[in-house]
């Protein structure tokens, strides 16, 4: 089966987790730094904290942000994202709002933000869906009126950038995910990225239970006694994962380019057919191509999104379809009721989306043979609706 995404791993990467196993400190060592320097440097930010995932990253956000710390607060999150975005609202106490998206980009459509501010709202999440900057000069200026915090879920982005800004110097907080599928991988974890100080040293403490100093300070002082001030978790990211990590930084604008070769090619192939289309790019941003995502006409065809998925899946092609709208999810609707209807775009966009294999390696001939079977499929449909009318 071709995957829809995976990791590109190198001999040099081995080589940097076998010399952190073998090194004196496997967690809260050195490694977690130097990956924290070079990461802050990469996206533009004055302070990286590396956490055990991207879940954990947009979590550690959310209370360095102090969302939850009101009774009744609210984050705006859109319609279209993984489940961990409006998760991340919920660890907090806070209620996520939903707001529908572009429906030629999925990204988050600012004027429906707007719409969904109420005076409880404390926070707006943009997702960078697929890879592409959200219209961050827009939602700052939203932020900036009504006093918001601008969190930026960027956990397909890494290596995007909006004008000469990297993603990761966009918002207040930026999360980043390290999952094999994302853009570079440490097998799993997280980074946050934020400018503010104090709101970093507050996220290195609330990955190591809220305590002050770490398990390496404490030796290094020859100290045993320890202070815990606020609440935190054991969200640390070891230094076996910094150091893979670390390696894979260093190939992130490769990919990059290689992520975008693949998607000019999809696209050069896809032009023609006239029941696919691509997802729009906005201009004056680097697209980071985390998916390639194409709309499925089931008018023209006859055929659902679905029937392409199993017909595709059915030919060793790993297609995937990204994502249903959160609110849909049993638990969402069991905590917060029926919202069907509250976004519309992204209803209808999930019924359309799929996401064709996309990573590094991925060959050129892998590439012709999807765009080759989806045409069939398409065409194959199309002849057994005329034969039927
Ligand atoms: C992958 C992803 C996450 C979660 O990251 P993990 O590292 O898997 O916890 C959150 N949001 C989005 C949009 C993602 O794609």
């Amino acid at each position: 089966m071709l995957p829809y995404g995976k990791q590109t791993i190198e001999k040099d990467d081995i080589a940097a987790v076998t010399e952190a196993l073998t090194s004196h400190w496997l967690t809260t060592g050195p490694r977690v730094q130097e990956f924290e320097s070079a990461f802050a440097e990469s996206t533009g930010s004055g302070h990286a904290v590396a956490l055990s995932s991207g879940t954990a990253a947009l979590h550690a956000a959310m209370v360095a942000a102090g969302i939850g710390e009101r009774p009744f607060d609210e984050v705006i999150v859109p319609a279209i994202t993984f489940v961990a975005t409006a998760n991340a609202a919920i660890y907090v106490g806070a209620k996520p709002v939903f707001a529908d998206v572009n429906p030629n980009t999925a990204l988050i459509d600012p004027r429906d933000v707007e719409r969904k501010i109420t005076p409880n709202t404390r926070a707006i999440v943009a997702v960078d869906y697929a890879g592409q900057p959200s219209d961050y000069e827009a939602l700052r200026d939203i932020a900036h009126r009504h006093k918001l915090v601008l969190i930026s879920d960027a956990c397909h982005s890494l290596g995007g950038s909006s004008g000469s800004k990297p993603v990761g110097s966009l918002a207040d907080f930026t999360c980043f995910s390290l999952h094999p599928v994302k853009q570079i991988t440490a097998g799993e974890g997280g980074v946050v990225v934020t400018d503010d100080s104090q709101a970093a040293t507050k996220i290195r403490r609330f990955r190591n239970h809220g305590i002050t100093t770490d398990h390496r300070q404490r030796e290094v002082q020859s100290r045993h006694q320890y202070t815990m001030e606020t609440l935190g978790f054991n969200y640390r990211l070891t230094d076996v994962q910094c150091a893979l990590g670390r390696s894979q930084l260093q190939k992130l604008d490769r990919f990059t380019r290689r992520r975008n070769d693949v998607a000019r090619f999809y696209q050069t192939l896809i032009d023609p057919i006239p029941f696919l289309d691509v997802l729009e790019s906005r201009t004056g941003v680097r697209h980071a191509y985390h998916l390639f995502v194409v709309r499925w006409n089931s008018d023209q065809t006859g055929i659902s999104r679905d029937q392409v998925f199993e017909s595709m899946r059915s030919r060793e092609i790993g297609v995937n379809v990204h994502y249903q709208p959160v609110y849909e999810h049993p638990f969402y609707v069991q905590r917060f009721g029926n919202q069907t209807g509250c976004c519309p775009h992204a209803e209808a966009l999930y019924e359309k989306v799929l996401s064709l294999p996309i990573f590094p390696d991925i060959t050129e001939a892998d590439i012709r043979r999807v765009v080759r079977e989806l045409k069939s499929i398409g065409e194959q449909a199309k002849t057994s609706k005329r034969k039927a009318a």
